[in-house]
């Protein structure tokens, strides 16, 4: 065989202006094809974003992953908040280290039905500060994303730290095909004012928006009964309307939530009766319906 004709010669004798990938890109297509091979079994991946710290992200992505385990579904949480990890303290899951198998990195098992993955498990010390630059933390959320055993999921639910800022972008580019982000708020302006750019940062990226969640959203007096709305009410509502998104729901300041994040175990297990549990069972409805659409 003549030179020309080899595999190399012959392709770029008939395409001359046809440049082969380099190496660097033939590993990211490696890399992006392993990432969809580890998640080809996860059937809906949600985003839970926030504009601002401390609305109560982590609590209402670890709730909503609760709330459909709850309902039978199989789930994977995932908490990309590097430099805050709540979820593994919201899961009563502080002690515990993920093992290895020849399949990966196995997700620590909250229970038969929700397994969780998160850097707080990777630290030495609970206090330990990770001062990364962004393209470690881009590629430990991909060694999440597709080193991780998965397995078969009908849910994997990503808890990104507030902001637009590198995590959530490396999800939504990673996670190609995610149905969607849910955006959680409180009611004052500051944190909508943040919230917009949220929902504007989905739409640069096509991420769609499931909805939006307003939590912290008046406190009902547990001695009197009348509701005071501590940062007001219904801003995250009115702000989704204006901004043509779903609005998902309304969660009370309820000082049990506190309590069940502090104590290790989702509020939605343990208060299955209140009323908060009864706005989360609604704001899980539109996520439920996603797997009645299959
Ligand atoms: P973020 O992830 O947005 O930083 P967290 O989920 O860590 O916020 O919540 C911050 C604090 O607020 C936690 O102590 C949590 O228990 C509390 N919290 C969240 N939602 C509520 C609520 N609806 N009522 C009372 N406390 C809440």
């Amino acid at each position: 065989m003549s030179k020309e004709n080899g595999p190399m010669g012959s392709s770029s004798a008939c395409c001359p202006s046809k440049k082969l990938p380099s190496r660097d890109e033939v590993e990211e297509i490696k890399e992006s094809l392993a990432l969809q091979n580890n998640l080809r079994e996860v059937k809906h991946k949600i985003i839970v974003l926030s504009g601002k710290g401390g609305v109560g992200k982590s609590t209402v992505a670890a709730n909503i992953a609760a709330a459909l385990s709850l309902k039978g579904k199989k789930v994977g949480l995932v908490d990309v908040d590097i430099h805050g990890p709540s979820i593994p303290k919201i899961m009563g899951l502080e002690s515990s280290r993920p093992a290895t198998s020849l399949d990966g990195l196995e997700p620590v098992q909250y229970s038969p039905n929700l397994a969780v993955m998160s850097v707080g498990f990777l630290l030495r010390e609970r206090d330990d500060a990770i001062i990364w630059r962004a393209p470690l933390k881009h590629g430990l959320i991909k060694q999440f994303l597709a080193e991780v055993n998965w397995g078969k999921l009908d849910y994997l639910v990503v808890d990104c730290p507030p902001g637009t800022g590198d995590e959530p972008l490396s999800v939504i580019q990673l996670l190609e095909g995610a149905e969607g982000a849910v955006v959680v708020t409180t009611p004052q302006d500051v944190s909508l004012a943040d919230v917009r750019k949220s929902i504007n940062f989905c739409r640069a990226t096509n991420l769609p928006v499931l909805g939006v969640v307003e939590n912290m959203s008046g406190f009902v007096c547990p001695h009197c009964a009348n509701t005071v709305d501590i940062f007001k009410s219904g801003g995250g509502e009115k702000m989704a309307s204006e901004m043509g998104v779903p609005f998902l729901g309304r969660i009370p300041i309820d000082p049990k939530m506190v309590e069940s994040g502090d104590s290790g175990k989702p509020f939605v297990e343990t208060f299955t009766e209140s009323e908060t549990s009864k706005a989360f069972s609604l704001i899980i409805e539109p996520l439920l319906a996603l797997s009645c659409k299959e």
